[in-house]
């Protein structure tokens, strides 16, 4: 596999889970990726080494340094964000400042991050965004500023796609449904809440999430431009 031989790729968050498959899949087509990370050094170091990748260590919370990074590394012909962060809890008891730190991951970095690449990214360039079947769906309680925050991406992909379309620069979502990660281990406690809500009742494995993010990158997908697509297990069907 050598479809995005020598494209210069970032990912944003990459030291685990669906970042991390990300990356695998990325590397494994000949890609030269740049992962960050924040609190995970040693796994992503790990990654880094056997993957043939780089890992630096970046907030995404943090706008100036997250665009300072991206400025570091010159033209990329694809960017990924993955990093974001759950939040979950009753809306009345939540503190506001962690609430706003979720936005400023989930919500802030992907679009600083986007224009920041674009500026440079080369015609033919990718951004995905990794975004949520919450943002289609939310049957549970104590989700609504994470179901906020991936609704968003939706509408900043629209966008930046017409903004960036004149140079065939594709801006899209990839929603996950639940996947087994540190995030939501597919023997979590709410395993059978969720499959309750799938048609096909298992979590999906971060290289399943990262093949469609692939594909997105890939030749074949240079007129898909301002969509976001459910991978999910039927989760929103
Ligand atoms: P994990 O919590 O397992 O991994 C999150 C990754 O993001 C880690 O590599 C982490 O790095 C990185 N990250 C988090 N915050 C920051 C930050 N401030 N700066 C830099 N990196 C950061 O999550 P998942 O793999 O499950 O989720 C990845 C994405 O997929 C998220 O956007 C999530 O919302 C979305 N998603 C996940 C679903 C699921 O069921 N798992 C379902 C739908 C969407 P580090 O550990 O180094 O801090």
């Amino acid at each position: 596999m050598n479809r995005l031989g020598k494209k210069s790729v970032l990912v944003l968050g990459g030291s685990r889970g669906i970042g991390a498959a990300i990356v695998r899949r990325f590397a494994a087509e000949g890609a030269k990726v740049v992962f960050t990370y924040l609190s995970s050094p040693d796994d992503a170091q790990a990654l880094a080494a056997e993957t043939g990748s780089e890992a630096l260590r970046a907030d995404s919370g943090d706008r100036d340094s997250l665009v300072e990074l991206i400025v570091s590394l010159g033209p990329l012909d694809v960017l990924v964000v993955n990093s974001g962060i759950l939040g979950a809890g009753d809306p009345l008891d939540m503190p506001p400042d962690d609430i706003d730190r979720l936005f400023r991951i989930n919500i802030h970095a992907p679009y600083h991050a986007a224009v920041a690449a674009a500026r440079t990214m080369p015609d033919g360039g990718r951004i995905i965004f990794i975004g949520s079947a919450n943002a289609d769906r939310m049957p549970m309680t104590g989700l609504a500023a994470y179901s906020a925050s991936k609704s968003a991406l939706k509408g900043m992909a629209k966008g930046l796609a017409r903004d960036l379309g004149a140079r065939g620069i594709t801006v899209n979502v990839v929603q996950p449904g639940p996947t087994d990660t540190d995030m939501n281990p597919a023997e979590g406690p709410l395993k059978d809440v969720m499959h309750g809500f799938m048609a096909i009742k298992r979590h999906a494995t971060g290289a399943e999430i990262a093949g469609l993010v692939a594909y997105l990158a890939g030749p074949e997908a240079d007129v898909i431009t301002g969509a976001a697509y459910n991978i999910d297990g039927g989760f929103t069907a």
